[in-house]
């Protein structure tokens, strides 16, 4: 197993240390960690200082790439948003990083922060989920720089409805807006991540998704717990592999200076 999503106090909103994360994914089982602290340009109510990338590669050297078995990569979650200056300013921020992975995530929708309690006060389930989607969808071109767009179902980890479950049944709409997605990233050689930390305290979800990113030729995904802490690290990654494995999704992937390895998704 993989965790290809992870934060540490190079991230505002962790404290966790490298170390720290590492030992937790050795007790975890996890084979290959990919640290993905945030590079934020859109973050209303949040001003994250961006991740110093610099600093924390200086720190990962003394590891050499590995920790005890458990394989090291470098990388990190930009903040899409509808505007090229958002985009620009992010590229250009790890430009001279040379990560190995970069997830594309949408946080905020028009200035709004989703993971804010007040976001979801004047809005239905459906409006909400289709809001978040749509920001998606029209970000998508202009991050062409990135490996997987992140967490698709975001939006439902912090909703405060009964059900907060995202799933294509929700509207035909939502269901629309899905496909649009997938085939932009499909169409760019890109692929999706499999994020658990929206199911925290809920059954998972998300098979119908999955089977229609991969009815539209998916074919790779890779697998994170979003972890800010080390409790959390590789939290219900078995639970994303089975349900990747039930989907038909042929490979996961590991990436190696932005180039993807891929590899089986078999039973076992
Ligand atoms: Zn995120
Ligand atoms: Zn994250």
């Amino acid at each position: 197993m993989i965790d290809y999503h992870l934060h540490t106090y190079y991230s505002g909103d962790s404290s966790a240390m490298i170390e720290e994360q590492l030992n937790a994914a050795l007790d975890a089982g996890i084979e290959e960690v990919c640290f993905t602290d945030h590079i934020d340009f859109d973050s209303p109510g949040h001003n994250f200082v961006p991740a110093a990338l610099d600093k924390r590669h200086e720190e990962l050297l003394k590891f050499g790439g590995g920790y005890k078995g458990v394989r090291i990569k470098e990388g990190a979650e930009i903040s899409m948003a509808p505007f090229k200056e958002c985009a620009e300013n992010s590229r250009s921020y790890i430009a001279p990083a040379q990560l190995d992975f970069i997830i594309g995530s949408v946080h905020s929708i028009f200035g709004a922060n989703v993971s804010d309690p007040d976001f979801y006060r004047t809005k239905s389930k459906h409006i909400a989920y289709l809001a978040y989607l749509d920001t998606i969808r029209a970000s998508l071109p202009d991050y062409g720089f990135i490996s997987v767009l992140g967490h698709y179902d975001f939006v439902a980890k912090y909703a405060p409805y009964h059900d907060r479950s995202m799933s294509l049944t929700l509207s035909n709409d939502i269901n629309a807006a899905f496909a649009d997605i997938f085939k932009s990233i499909i169409n760019t050689g890109k692929g999706i991540e499999l994020n658990t930390a929206a199911w925290r305290g809920a059954p998972h979800w998300g098979l119908d998704i999955l089977k229609l990113y991969r009815s539209l030729g998916g074919e790779f995904i890779t697998f994170g717990s979003d972890a800010h802490s080390s409790d959390a690290l590789g939290d219900r990654l078995d639970e994303a592999y089975a349900l990747v494995l039930e989907a038909g999704i042929p490979y996961y992937a590991t990436f190696d200076r932005l180039v993807p390895t891929f590899h089986p998704i078999k039973k076992r």
